[in-house]
């Protein structure tokens, strides 16, 4: 489920993207439970040249190597090289402030399919890497996106929360404080 604030536009990224309809504090969980096909390679190989074609364009892999396949919105989430949001545990959180209008991001270099080849980056930043590809876990990137959502997590419970109401929500949130 997508924080109740954000709504799908034209991006100047890159086809449609995912948009603050109001100011976003940073802290604020945008996305939980998400609705998600997953895809082990050897049914990813088995699908056909279409189907291929879609995954190649939207799906991220996870840390077991599978294919993972937003079925709503949560699939045209775009990159850039400097992000509003990012993920920790199985939360995707803003790592910043984020101003009624902007366009929601998160880097694909934590996720970007291994086997993959590296996509040219329109993200325009001055912080642009130019290709986005996987980045290893010990990579200044991913280590400084983590310790970003490390510390917006921290303080999950000072701003207000909409996706949060449930108990098991609370102590998942707890646990990775
Ligand atoms: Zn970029």
């Amino acid at each position: 489920m997508l924080h109740p604030d954000i709504i799908l536009k034209k991006s100047s990224i890159s086809g449609k993207g995912l948009f603050a309809k109001k100011n976003i504090p940073k802290e604020t969980i945008l996305l939980i439970s998400p609705k998600v096909r997953v895809y082990t390679i050897s049914q990813y190989t088995a699908l056909s040249k279409k189907y291929k074609a879609i995954l190649k364009k939207y799906a991220y892999e996870d840390d077991e190597g599978n294919l993972v396949y937003h079925i709503d919105n949560v699939k045209y989430w775009n990159h850039s090289c400097n992000p509003n949001a990012s993920y920790i545990g199985d939360f995707e959180i803003t790592i910043r402030d984020i101003k009624t209008g902007e366009e929601l991001t998160y880097d694909y270099g934590i996720i970007h399919p291994r086997w993959l080849p590296a996509m040219k980056c329109h993200c325009g930043t001055a912080e642009c890497r130019k290709l986005i590809k996987r980045e290893s876990q010990n990579s200044p990137v991913v280590r400084r996106l983590h310790l970003l959502a490390k510390a917006a997590i921290k303080n999950a419970f000072k701003v207000k929360q909409p996706l949060i109401c449930d108990k098991a929500f609370i102590r998942a949130i707890k646990e990775l404080q």
